[in-house]
């Protein structure tokens, strides 16, 4: 079965490692950006509860692991998308040090308080 990606306007083939995402390489990593600078919005205003910390950090593995398998595990990759694959990892990471610091800060905050 042959799934295309569901952007509008965009009809790229999507590989099979996302195809439950009906994306294609260049939207998911697009839309993983965009997710990391809402859940960076949503650490900075600092009052997310331990859950939603946990969801946060659970997303970002899940989706880092999913790049490890389109890096490694799939078809051959143009220099373009390798360079994106590699931004975004950097993003996760990022994004995975932050959510880390503010509900570590906020947890210290919960035990004086
Ligand atoms: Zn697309």
């Amino acid at each position: 079965m042959l799934v295309s990606c569901e952007v509008v306007g965009c009809k790229t083939r999507v590989p099979p490692e996302l195809e439950p995402q009906r994306r294609c390489i260049l939207h998911f990593t697009l839309e993983l950006e965009h997710e990391c600078m809402q859940m960076r919005r949503e650490t900075a205003i600092g009052n997310s509860t331990r859950e939603r910390y946990a969801e946060m950090k659970r997303y970002i593995a899940e989706h880092g692991q999913k790049l490890a398998q389109l890096a490694t595990g799939g078809p051959t990759l143009t220099d373009e998308t390798k360079a994106r694959i590699l931004s975004t990892f950097l993003t996760l990471m990022n994004c995975r040090e932050n959510v880390e610091r503010i509900a570590t800060r906020q947890e210290t905050e919960r035990r004086i308080g």
